[in-house]
């Protein structure tokens, strides 16, 4: 089987990758819908692969796995790469589990990010009644997570929130020392969450990036009678180019309260210090930012030799990021918790394709499907209207 075409389409924001082959058979990856921009550097690719035997994944992605970087450089990569496991498992007749080594589990467990209703402010009562909302939802979610301080609206919404200038512009930009007010803001939040949720929904908090080290541990050992899940991003984290393992670990051996990172990192390699240097108890990996299901496998694995758990990332990696993450997750060791489940950017997503479970998520978790490749499949007469002018010819 020869790769014939290497095609780039933007759904709603998401880019969608497809990946045509001389069988007639066809594989598709997509990427965060935050991330609309990347199409160019998805085709740059197709000079490498077109021609390539599909099923050899490795093979091919070893052509272009130099030629990507950290979020959102590497997603145009780790894409492709779903896109060549969904045509190897069709080829074989086998879901793409199978390939990555087969199931350790049957269901696999996921959290919610964000809940289903704006944050109505920055008070502690507000994100009390969000985190009720992701409780109370039909999912039955048993984990859930809420953003705070630099990960949050809080620094221009709390006034002398931090010692350092309030910046505006890309996400993420701020960082700087807390006052004690803002301190005691995030803390408060966090307790009043906690309380709303009980002991029998985990609670995980992302936090940044933009902490310093002396604000970090006094915020890690302030909630370590909460037993939350993680601090999330607290140093760097959401898009930074670099990963601060030392940092990591000054933090993560002050404090019992299990420290998390990953989602911006591309390739193992940069999972090695992290884990190997016990820097964090978390790694949260996305597949369509780290290099692909096999990439995530890899960083699992390593992870569970050091006995750090692992919670991929994925909250808008639409539905065959979610399709994608169910088949990785299924296959990883038992340091494996729970990955971030991926809503779709529009409802409409969910009827122009077929082969997910409905309900997708039932008592937090979601059943491994056993269909070949990823399993989900565009219904593409109903997915044609959703095509941006200029791309209608996407799936011929
Ligand atoms: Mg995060």
């Amino acid at each position: 089987m020869k790769i014939t075409d290497l095609k780039c389409t933007v759904m709603g924001n998401s880019p969608i990758v497809r990946i045509v082959t001389d069988e007639g058979i066809e594989g598709y990856g997509q990427i965060e819908h935050s991330k609309p921009y990347v199409k160019p550097q998805v085709l740059f690719y197709k000079q490498f692969i077109v021609g390539e035997d599909p099923t050899n994944v490795e093979r091919v992605v070893m052509k272009i796995r130099r030629l990507g970087g950290f979020k959102p450089w590497g997603s145009a990569v780790s894409a492709i790469e779903v896109a060549l496991w969904d045509i190897a498992g069709k080829a074989a007749g086998l879901p793409v589990y199978k390939l990555l080594g087969g199931k350790v589990r049957d269901q696999v467990r996921v959290y919610n990010t964000g809940g289903y209703v704006p944050l109505k402010d920055q008070s502690p009562a507000s994100y009390a009644e969000i985190v009720s909302h992701q409780k109370n939802g039909p999912e039955g979610f048993t984990m859930v997570k809420q953003g705070v301080s630099w990960h949050s609206g809080m620094p221009q919404a709390v006034p002398d929130f931090t010692y350092g200038e309030v910046r505006t512009g890309p996400v993420h930009i701020n960082k700087g020392p807390l006052t004690q007010k803002g301190l005691y803001h995030v803390i408060e939040c966090v307790e009043a969450m906690k309380a709303a949720l009980g002991p029998e929904i985990g609670l995980a908090i992302d936090c940044g990036p933009g902490w310093l080290i002396p604000d970090a541990i006094r915020l890690a050992k302030a909630v370590e009678p909460l037993n939350l899940m993680w601090l999330e991003d607290l140093i760097t984290g959401d898009y930074s180019p670099h990963v601060s393992a030392r940092v990591y670990r000054e933090v993560t051996q002050a404090t019992s309260t299990p420290i998390h990172t990953g989602e911006q990192i591309y390739l193992r390699n940069n999972f090695m210090e992290l884990i190997e240097g016990q820097c964090v108890r978390v790694v949260g990996p996305d597949p369509l930012d780290v290099g692909g299901l096999a990439e995530l496998k890899w960083v699992a694995e390593y992870a569970d030799l050091h006995s750090i758990l692992m919670a991929p990332h994925g909250v808008i990696d639409g539905v065959f990021g979610l399709a994608g993450l169910v088949h990785a997750t299924a296959t990883m060791p038992q340091n494996y918790v729970a990955f971030e489940y991926a809503n779709a950017e529009h409802k409409w997503w969910y009827d122009i394709v077929t082969g997910l479970p409905n309900p997708i998520v039932k008592n937090g978790l979601i059943e491994v499907w056993d269909r070949p490749g990823l399993g989900v499949e565009f219904i593409k007469d109903k997915a044609v209207k959703y095509l941006p002018a200029g791309d209608e010819d996407f799936f011929e």
